[in-house]
C-alpha cells in the first residue's frame, strides 16, 4: 500500500491561548504543581474539604497534562487535542478513510525519546491497517 492513498485532513486546528499566550503544557503543569502545594498548605491549615477537592481537581489537571504530552493525541467527539512537541496545545478535527475498508484513520503517536515521537495512522476497524506517518507530525 502506497502511503500517497492515505489521507488525514487536518481540518479543523486551534492553537488554545489565553491571555494572548499559548498553552503549553509545562505552563499547566507548573499551574498545577503549585495549586497542590497551595491547596494542600490550605487544608493543613483549617481542615477544609473544598481545599483537598481542589487539590483533587489539581491533581487531575496535572496527571491529564502529563499524559496527554506523553501521547500527543487525545480524540474526544469528533475533536481531537493534540500537544506539540514543544507543548503547544491545539484543538484539532482530523479526518481520514481507510483506502481498505470502511473505517476511519486516527493518527496515533508514542514517545520515542524526550521530545520526539513515531507517529502512524491506523485505522479504528482494523488494527493490521496501519501506517507511518511522521510526515504528519506537528513540527512547531
Ligand atoms: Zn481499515
Amino acid at each position: 500500500m502506497k502511503n500517497d492513498d492515505v489521507k488525514l485532513e487536518r481540518s479543523y486546528e486551534k492553537n488554545i491561548k489565553i491571555m494572548g499566550k499559548s498553552l503549553r503544557t509545562s505552563r499547566i503543569m507548573l499551574i498545577a504543581s503549585l495549586g497542590i502545594v497551595y491547596t494542600v498548605m490550605l487544608f493543613m491549615e483549617n481542615n477544609s474539604w473544598i481545599a483537598l477537592a481542589f487539590t483533587g481537581f489539581f491533581t487531575a489537571l496535572l496527571a491529564f497534562t502529563f499524559y496527554a504530552k506523553q501521547i500527543g493525541i487525545i480524540y474526544f467527539g469528533e475533536y481531537s487535542l493534540e500537544v506539540s512537541a514543544s507543548g503547544d496545545i491545539f484543538i484539532t478535527i482530523l479526518h481520514g478513510h481507510c483506502p481498505k475498508c470502511e473505517g476511519h484513520l486516527k493518527l496515533h503517536k508514542k514517545r520515542k525519546t524526550f521530545n520526539s515521537f513515531v507517529v502512524f495512522i491506523k485505522c479504528d476497524l482494523n488494527d493490521s491497517h496501519i501506517w507511518n506517518a511522521d510526515a504528519f507530525e506537528k513540527k512547531t
